[in-house]
């Protein structure tokens, strides 16, 4: 009977992911707490000595344009369907992968460790530095590179570059767009991306 009454307190109320006001990352594991984890094969370590000192933000839907599903969790894990959707047959065998997609919904996604290395940016350049991927963290959006974003992501991407701040104060103001470290490759996060927006959360919310 007793047992029946509890009422749950509020942290069990919490989903296991989604919106999280006191994001936290586990700088042992490299993982973000509370968080739904869907581990990539595509990584490996940074090189030695290498302080995470950039966050590189990124735009992907699968397929293009469209939105929910789980074929960006297949696509990380090497689990695309082939047969599934045309543009499926054409990336199945690419391996990559970022950190941390947040989707449409707010939910986070953590596919690889933060101080391990995810395959995100390819040929890049940071302000003279190359192979960004050595020493940065890569958060995909689910978006494309003409779409706006939800004001959910913002909210998530704002908790989660704080909490990454905190774990890895090498970043400072170290957050660049993939386009900007890849131009004329790469087009992502895309035009809809608002920076002030992002910026504008990351000075007010603490
Ligand atoms: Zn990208």
């Amino acid at each position: 009977m007793h047992a029946n009454n509890t009422k749950p307190s509020i942290k069990e109320k919490l989903p296991n992911h989604g919106y999280n006001p006191t994001m936290q990352i586990n700088t042992k594991t490299g993982l973000l707490e509370q968080c739904k984890q869907c581990l990539s094969p595509n990584k490996d370590t940074r090189p030695d000595d290498t302080a995470i000192d950039l966050i590189v933000v990124h735009s992907i839907s699968l397929p293009p344009g469209q939105y929910g599903g789980d074929a960006i969790e297949q696509f990380f894990q090497n689990k695309l369907d082939k047969n599934e959707h045309p543009y499926f047959d054409e990336i199945h065998e690419m391996q990559v992968s970022s950190h941390a997609l947040i989707k449409r919904s707010g939910e986070i996604i953590q596919f690889v460790p933060f101080h391990e290395r995810a395959w995100h940016a390819g040929q890049s350049n940071y302000q003279g530095r190359e192979r960004c991927n050595d020493f940065s963290i890569g958060i995909e959006l689910e978006g494309t590179d003409s779409d706006s974003f939800e004001d959910i992501q913002y909210q998530q991407l704002a908790q989660l570059v704080s909490a990454l701040q905190t774990a890895y104060p090498a970043i400072t103001d170290n957050i660049t767009g993939h386009s900007d470290i890849a131009p004329g490759r790469k087009k992502d996060p895309g035009t809809g991306f608002d920076w002030d927006k992002l910026n504008n959360r990351l000075n007010t919310h603490e």
